[in-house]
């Protein structure tokens, strides 16, 4: 599932891909807590680290990504690699393919 990811190639999607549309009507189910591009919140407790948005939680700066839909920074275990966003909007992305026909 790659489907997901931001370095697609950039060609023009057609209008009636299927895929878009559906990546489309969930981002506009999703709430963006942060725009893309903005930094994770430092931890004040230590030093060079950050805090997960998912679990609250302190880590270095390269253990953390952010998604791509919610804009939320997450650790590794709030993170679902499958398709490049945190476990909340997964959770959310896996009720859109079920709805879908294949
Ligand atoms: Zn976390
Ligand atoms: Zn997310």
């Amino acid at each position: 599932m790659t489907l997901w990811k931001r370095n697609l190639p950039q060609k023009a999607v057609p209008k009636s891909n299927p895929a878009a549309e559906r990546f489309r009507e969930l981002k506009s189910e999703v709430t963006v807590v942060r725009k893309q591009g903005e930094g994770p919140v430092k931890d004040t407790g230590t030093f060079s680290r950050y805090l997960c948005d998912l679990c609250s939680t302190p880590h270095p700066v390269v253990e953390l990504r952010q998604c791509v839909l919610c804009g939320r920074w997450g650790c590794n275990d709030c993170w679902k690699d499958d398709y490049y966003t945190c476990k909340s909007c997964a959770g959310l992305i896996a009720i859109h393919t079920r709805m879908g026909r294949d």
